[in-house]
């Protein structure tokens, strides 16, 4: 038969799985000969039986009261004894900290009779029938779904007829009264008296405890926290001990560092004269721990020795909850405790210092959406008014501005602004640039705005639905709110909230940092973030490279610790002025004048190339060739429509409007995601690949001639079949045979579309590498629009649990990583020596970075800000097997 209930005593801290996170830590401190009062741990298996059958597995209440005849024996008291009754807690404690979302039940073993008992023994009638009140109330919520406002109003009643106005002033004989009233409650919504067995009463805490691991703020609050649904509880029982039994006692909690800085020290709040839930209830104020040194200075020196001692045990920061009573200290939980990001960074390089941990293991102890944080600008938290509304937190960070509802006027403030748009597209990039922050009403995380603000580390929040923006009244109106341009606001990109007027922004040291603007010299947190960066770096086996498409960009990507450019989008280099070249591209009647349009933007090219090149001189810099459909670079249908009605109508003639109108309409696509774009245009517009590869082999050539050292890359987007590919390449090989002086350049494709990551064996043949774009390719293999699902119900799809995050930002393993997986084997089975890498967005996501590693890429590439993550998460992946804490 299975075991279900373990003794304090017969665990340890490493069986979290069955005894949940409290109950190890009580077994571990038990057997460290702490002072804990004597407890049973029942395992998370019975709940999961539980759970699974719906009623108590077979021998467990035997069990239970096997080891409840210990702690009687160990405490020298009986539950429900008339004379002097033991009383117990009955705690949840799941395997991941879950605070405050399951049952909790004080002082089990009160009835009519052993609450006289405690009252003789302890002396104090008013002590003993507060604990019987309380016991009540609580059990009745928790047990009999009694509504927690019955037993308010019964105690408001209770204090308005004695005239008081807090509870601690109501005497015995009112509390005798208020327990009348109680049973009441209890009896008119239980359908039964308040259970006078003791042992009935422990039987109905237990499985009520069981039965909260699926109360909805539960479930809710796993989810959020990617925490299993199937985990169960394990319940804890142990001895009370009371800290409200006078001058002598106490309770407190303590931390053996300080939770927010790190910094080496002890901290925490005591209470005099107070059980654990006044603390939290906050119905008093707490002293600093450092009190205790002078209320009870034999408490406190045991206090600390048990902090020492448990640091040593856990080799991490503990925080911990204790009681004193009548002078006798106990501790009644411990566990390795949560800590800001920079404490995090702080406390793992100081471990390492003490030689308390290797720095593998200090690598295991910060994670990549830390440095993330530690990496925004943020709003000062004291000074934040209410949002106004909140959309899709983009692009992290904390910006404010004036309200600028069109590019060209962002581009041309003097002040800072805030760029709102109803989305953004490639010709908003001047005034992205300007802005300090981006506000978009549609799309999601990789919508225009998104992608491009994260690039540039720009905050942006898109997908703000409420948000009606009117171009032409120049107002953004948010339930019933009307701003105007020139009204400030502050973006939060970390939590998508917009705020009316200008917020505090506090910029962050280790973004200046990595800058080379900060030295970490006397800091600890920058000596501790340089020191885990240079370990990663170290263990790491993935290559970062970024997403950078000028000059600026790679040189911040170098900075930060880019050895590569994996995603250059040319696209981009068509915007301003040189969209009209573009322009004349598309409505070329004829080969003489596209050559012409094509001639034209070469020089441009070619310079933006060299610019790159120099930037990333020595380190590779992967093109790709261009990728978006060409009718993005015309005006919009609707505008356009719109200058030409409104010409017509006043007699004048439309001119070039007329012209691209024209083209406009032609070139319209139902689904441009799915049309002309990527290599088909390449194998659509004569000429155009054969530019951009001319361009990058000249600048390369240039480059070499200046002393240089280029080492570029060709990529073709959007392949789905090698013959595509092969014809792209032979028409690049051709042009490459024709200029002198480049160095060797390698072609290679991104895998975006489902088809090109099931016949990879033969796309391989003809690529000499592959790069991952994995938002196309989950767009296309969840068939979601990228710039149309995010705002419409990827919140509906998180609640219902069908994400547990957007696949757009953590690759969906099973299914997108299936075809990545498959592609990786059968790309190398066919070409053993292939490089392969990731440039989608999710190249610079923790947990994405941890499953490329797994698959074996070789590097992951993602925009300049992330360069620290992905390089951290590289470095945590490599060696995740060192040894693992879990402060959760
Ligand atoms: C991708 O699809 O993942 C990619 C990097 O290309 P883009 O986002 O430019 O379509
Ligand atoms: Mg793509």
């Amino acid at each position: 038969m299975a075991r279900y209930v373990y003794n304090f005593g017969d665990g340890n801290k490493d069986l979290k799985d069955l005894l949940g996170g409290k109950g190890a830590n009580l077994a571990e401190m038990t057997r460290m000969g702490l002072p804990v009062p004597p407890g049973f741990t029942i395992t998370t298996l019975a709940c999961r039986e539980y759970l699974r059958t719906g009623s108590v597995p077979a021998g467990l209440f035997e069990e239970v009261e096997e080891h409840l005849r210990e702690i009687q024996a160990r405490m020298d008291k009986r539950l429900g004894d008339r004379g002097d009754p033991l009383l117990l807690s009955v705690r949840s404690g799941g395997k991941f900290s879950m605070p405050g979302m399951m049952e909790t039940i004080l002082d089990i073993g009160l009835t009519d009779t052993s609450v006289l008992g405690l009252a003789a023994r302890s002396g104090d009638a008013r002590f003993a029938w507060d604990s019987y009140r309380r016991l009540i109330q609580m059990f009745g919520r928790t047990v009999f779904d009694v509504p927690a406002e019955a037993f308010e109003s019964e105690l408001t009643g209770a204090r308005a007829h004695a005239g008081v106005t807090s509870d601690a002033e109501l005497g015995v004989a009112e509390l005798q009264d208020l327990v009348r009233a109680y049973k009441k409650v209890f009896h008119a919504h239980a359908g039964r008296d308040f259970p006078q067995a003791p042992h009935e009463q422990l039987y109905l805490a237990i499985t009520a405890v069981f039965s909260s691991w699926n109360a909805e703020r539960a479930v809710l609050y796993r989810r959020q926290e990617r925490i299993p649904q199937d985990l169960g509880t394990a319940v804890n029982v142990m001895a009370m001990v009371f800290g409200n039994r006078g001058a002598d006692s106490g309770t407190g909690v303590a931390f053996t560092r300080d939770p927010a800085t790190g910094r080496r020290g002890v901290y925490g709040d005591y209470l005099t004269n107070a059980q654990g839930e006044d603390v939290v209830a906050g119905i008093r104020n707490t002293v600093s721990l450092h009190e205790l040194a002078t209320i009870d200075p034999r408490s406190y020196r045991q206090l600390l020795s048990v902090m020492e001692r448990l640091e040593q045990r856990y080799r991490d920061l503990c925080d911990i909850e204790f009681t004193i009573e009548n002078g006798k200290l106990w501790m009644l939980q411990t566990r390795v405790g949560k800590r800001t990001p920079a404490a995090a960074f702080v406390i793992a390089g100081q471990l390492v210092d003490e030689g308390t941990i290797t720095l593998d293991e200090a690598l295991q102890r910060v994670t990549g959406e830390q440095l993330a944080q530690l990496m925004f600008p943020s709003f000062d938290p004291t000074a934040l008014p209410t949002p106004l509304t909140t959309g899709v937190p983009a692009s992290p960070g904390a910006a404010v501005g004036a309200i600028v509802l069109d590019s060209a006027a962002a581009a041309a403030a003097s002040g800072p602004v805030i760029l709102v748009r109803r989305e953004t597209n490639p010709d908003d990039l001047a005034g992205m640039i300007a802005a300090q922050g981006i506000l978009t009403s549609r799309g999601g995380k990789t919508s225009h705005a998104a992608v491009v603000a994260r690039g540039m580390g720009k905050t942006c929040v898109c997908g703000a639905e409420e948000l009606v923006i009117d171009t032409e009244a120049e107002t953004v109106t948010v339930h019933g709110t009307v701003l105007h341009a020139g009204d400030i606001v502050s973006l939060d990109g970390t939590t998508g909230r917009v705020y009316p007027g200008a917020v505090p922004v506090h910029p962050s040291p280790v973004v200046r940092y990595f800058e080379g603007e900060l030295s970490p010299a006397n800091d600890p947190l920058l000596a501790a973030v340089q020191r885990l960066m240079t370990h990663a770096d170290h263990t790491r086996r993935l290559g970062v490279h970024a997403n950078a498409d000028t000059a600026t960009d790679a040189e911040r990507a170098r900075r930060f610790g880019a050895t590569g450019i994996g995603l250059c989008r040319t696209e981009h280099m068509f915007l301003g002025d040189r969209r009209t070249l573009v322009e004349r591209l598309i409505l070329a009647d004829d080969d003489t004048e596209r050559d012409a349009a094509l001639a034209a933007l070469l020089p441009l090219q070619r310079a933006d190339f060299i610019d790159l090149f120099t930037a990333m001189d020595g380190l590779p810099v992967t093109i790709r060739l261009i990728d978006p459909p060409l009718h993005e670079f015309l005006p919009a249908l609707e505008d356009l429509t719109a200058r030409v009605a409104g010409a017509e109508a006043l007699g004048r003639d439309p001119g070039h409007d007329a012209v691209l109108l024209t083209a406009v309409r032609r070139m319209h696509e139902q689904n441009p995601m799915l049309g002309l774009r990527g290599v088909r245009l390449g194998l659509v517009i004569p000429g155009l690949f054969a530019m951009q590869v001319r361009a990058i082999a000249e600048a390369a050539a240039r480059r070499v001639a200046d002393g240089g050292d280029p080492r570029p890359e060709i990529m073709v987007p959007l392949v789905g079949a090698v013959q595509e590919l092969e014809t792209v390449r032979a028409e690049a090989e051709a042009v490459l045979a024709g200029i002198g002086g480049a160095p060797p350049i390698r072609i290679g494709t991104m895998i975006e579309v489902p088809r090109a990551a099931l016949t990879a064996g033969e796309i391989a043949k003809s690529a000499q590498f592959f790069s991952f774009g994995t938002n196309d390719l989950t767009q296309m293999t969840w068939a979601f629009s990228r710039d149309d699902v995010e705002g419409a119900f990827f919140s509906r799809y998180l609640s219902l649990g069908i994400f547990t995050a957007s696949p757009f930002e953590t690759i969906d393993t099973t299914g997108v990583g299936e075809l990545i997986q498959i592609a990786v084997a059968r790309g190398r089975a066919a070409r053993p020596d292939l490089t392969i890498g990731v440039c989608g967005e999710h190249g610079g996501d923790p947990a994405s970075v941890r499953f490329f590693h797994r698959t074996g890429l070789d590097y992951v590439s993602c925009s300049p800000f992330r360069i620290p993550i992905a390089r951290l998460e590289a470095g945590r992946a490599a060696t995740a097997d060192a040894t693992t804490s879990d402060s959760r």
